[in-house]
């Protein structure tokens, strides 16, 4: 893909750096109970691939939040780093970690049937409920 850009996100304490080669500028917005209960919030997630190199591992806690992935966090400042699914390796990173980058597009919104009714964005998506995902991710897990 010709939109794939590299960049550099760190923790809030700079306990952990992360470089990724290949990111997807084009992000999805999950609005699932556990990653509202994970963040306070949906999670604005941006595609990173394997290509990630992680410097500070030592301080990241891993929690494994579910069957097929994990979420990942400064053990020190409390900064949420990723999404990991178990099985391909693909790093899920917040958005907001990427700072340099300004040509993000929101693309896709996740779990559309648990967004409470307190929110809505006004960005033109696509959206898949529970249901949809599972039947389209059932490869994968
Ligand atoms: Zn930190
Ligand atoms: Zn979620």
């Amino acid at each position: 893909m010709s939109e794939l850009i590299e960049n550099t996100a760190s923790c809030l304490c700079g306990g952990v750096e992360i470089k990724v080669s290949n990111i997807n500028p084009k992000f999805t917005v999950c609005h699932c109970d556990t990653c509202r209960a994970w963040g306070g919030g949906p999670f604005f997630a941006v595609q990173c691939g394997t290509e990630v190199e992680i410097k500070g591992a030592e301080n990241i806690k891993e929690y494994k939040s579910s069957a097929w992935a994990t979420r990942g966090f400064c053990c020190h400042c409390g900064t949420h780093l990723f999404y990991r699914l178990n099985k391909s390796g693909c790093y899920n990173m917040p958005v907001g970690l990427f700072s340099k980058i300004n040509n993000f597009v929101m693309t896709m919104q996740y779990f559309s049937d648990q967004r409470p009714d307190y929110y809505c964005f006004s960005n033109q998506t696509q959206e898949m409920t529970e249901a949809e995902i599972k039947a389209y991710f059932a490869s994968q897990i």
